[in-house]
């Protein structure tokens, strides 16, 4: 429902956003990740218009933002910040229905609206609706800054890092009741971090970004099985400290570490049996015989072939520590 194509956003001769096609299904949590400076707050705010395009179509529900009224694009899509944008003076509900006043509804409607969204944060409306902003934690000012986001009823929810600058614990738990809003308004979430495990714990799908273009779009799963490219690699390394592909016997056979003549061994395993496994088996045998899938071949691995395979892997993680 919100559709990206061909898009540009230059400064100066220079592309920050680059060719930028993709569609945000309706219902959807994406996550837009990418380095600092990739471009993800650019790409969030032309999406209600805070920053014009220079080039290409946005369209919400087939329609180019542009047609849009801009007071109507804005009060129809929540956004919310790193650094909080509430006003401090103003108590917790007045805080939250700014747009619904201008929207003009009905007191009582207002009334059941900020019951019914602080109660979806787990703070007590009774004791929270007349307080000041500036008299919360962090932690609550950030659950305003979200219900407020959701206050009006928007389809769409813009996010920019919204956590960041909270702690661990706080955080977590924000995760959590944002992605339960999410599912029961089923509203369509655009969320901006920078952070690997965030975007995996919250995403239906992912788009790694990477000075302005697109290096991934898919879930989690995908992204992690099949990184696209080298770039991918790297910042799923770096993004996620215990993230490592677990090696299989599929991966020495694939780089032709292996003997065709069978030889006689009682230690049996498959393609797809970890390489720690092979290194147990093989600590008590001369050799092992895989036997296989597709091609129904049997293959044998001698402790010199696993010997080999693993020193040409230390020698390509020792030449990826020095780049
Ligand atoms: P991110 O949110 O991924 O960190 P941004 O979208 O904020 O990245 O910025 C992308 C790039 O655009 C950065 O290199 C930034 O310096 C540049 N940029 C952002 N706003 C402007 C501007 N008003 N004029 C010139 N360059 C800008
Ligand atoms: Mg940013």
């Amino acid at each position: 429902m919100i559709r990206f194509e061909k898009v540009y956003k230059r400064y100066n001769d220079t592309d920050v956003v680059s060719n930028f096609t993709l569609e945000i299904k309706k219902g959807e949590f994406f996550v837009l990740i990418g380095p600092s400076g990739s471009g993800k707050t650019t790409t969030l705010k032309m999406i209600n218009q805070l920053i014009d395009l220079t080039q290409g179509y946005i369209r919400i529900e087939g329609k180019p933002i542009s047609d849009f009224n801009l007071q109507e694009l804005r009060w129809n899509i929540g956004y919310v910040l790193q650094q909080i944008a509430l006003f401090p003076n103003m108590t917790v509900e007045e805080n939250i229905l700014i747009v619904p006043e201008m929207k003009k509804w009905s007191k009582e409607k207002m009334n059941e609206r900020v019951v019914e969204l602080l109660e979806s944060v787990n703070l007590d409306p009774e004791k929270y609706r007349n307080r000041r902003i500036s008299e919360l934690s962090g932690g609550e000012q950030q659950r305003i800054g979200v219900v407020r986001a959701l206050a009006a009823d928007p389809d769409i929810i813009l996010m920019d890092e919204p956590f960041s600058a909270l702690d661990p614990i706080t955080r977590s738990s924000l995760q959590q009741d944002v992605l339960k809003l999410q599912r029961k308004f089923e509203k369509t979430v655009v969320f901006v971090t920078h952070d690997m495990q965030e975007a995996v714990d919250l995403g239906d799908r992912i788009c790694l970004m990477n000075k302005g273009r697109i290096e991934q779009v898919g879930t989690a799963e995908d992204i992690l099985e099949h990184p696209a490219n080298d770039f991918v690699q790297q910042f799923l390394q770096t993004g996620l400290p215990h993230y490592q592909k677990e090696s299989v016997v599929q991966d020495m056979i694939d780089a032709g570490y292996y003997q065709n003549e069978p030889q006689a061994s009682s230690a049996h395993l498959t393609s797809q049996s970890p390489i720690k496994e092979l290194t147990i088996s093989l600590s008590e045998y001369e050799a092992v015989s895989i036997s296989n899938q597709p091609d129904t071949k049997t293959y044998t691995i001698t402790r010199a072939d696993l010997i080999h395979f693993l020193a040409q892997e230390a020698v390509a993680s020792k030449a990826g520590d020095q780049r």
